[in-house]
């Protein structure tokens, strides 16, 4: 079992026909981004067509699962009861290496709320929340040229 940041009455997500592969890679703690198979373009979250050339042929490709913060918000509000002694946390979006621009709505972890800053370089961490379903979070990293060659 992994490390919980949050609690299990977070609200689950629901999988649909186009996000299943995207979430049992994350069972498996592999972080995948969709791409087309037709141009080469990525897209999170998964869909149906390449909103690019309009193929519905893609594939998954594994991530190594680094990036840097685009954006960031700091959550001061319990929205559900039990997030009460987890506030403040924070809110990122993702710009993921190797994704083609492709973006991840996630949280940081192992950090103080006050240290998050746009570009931040940061590395994903998995919260398994369940036999079946694990999601990913993101801690802050090494900056790009103090990382080890992958
Ligand atoms: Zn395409």
């Amino acid at each position: 079992m992994t490390p919980r940041w949050f609690p299990d009455e977070m609200p689950m997500p629901a999988a649909s026909a186009e996000t299943v592969g995207w979430w049992e890679a994350a069972a498996d703690h592999r972080l995948v981004v969709q791409r087309c198979t037709a141009c080469g373009t990525t897209r999170h979250p998964p869909g149906p067509v390449c909103p690019r050339c309009r193929s519905a042929t893609s594939e998954w490709a594994t991530l190594p699962g680094t990036g840097h913060v685009y954006t960031y918000t700091v959550v001061r509000q319990a929205f559900i009861p039990s997030l009460r002694d987890r506030i403040p946390y924070v809110v990122i979006a993702v710009d993921l290496d190797g994704a083609g621009g492709a973006r991840l709505v996630s949280n940081l972890v192992d950090a103080d709320p006050g240290e998050v800053t746009v570009g931040m370089p940061v590395e994903v961490v998995w919260e398994d929340m369940g036999p079946e379903l694990a999601v990913p979070r993101f801690r802050p990293a090494p900056a790009p040229a103090d990382r080890e060659t992958r």
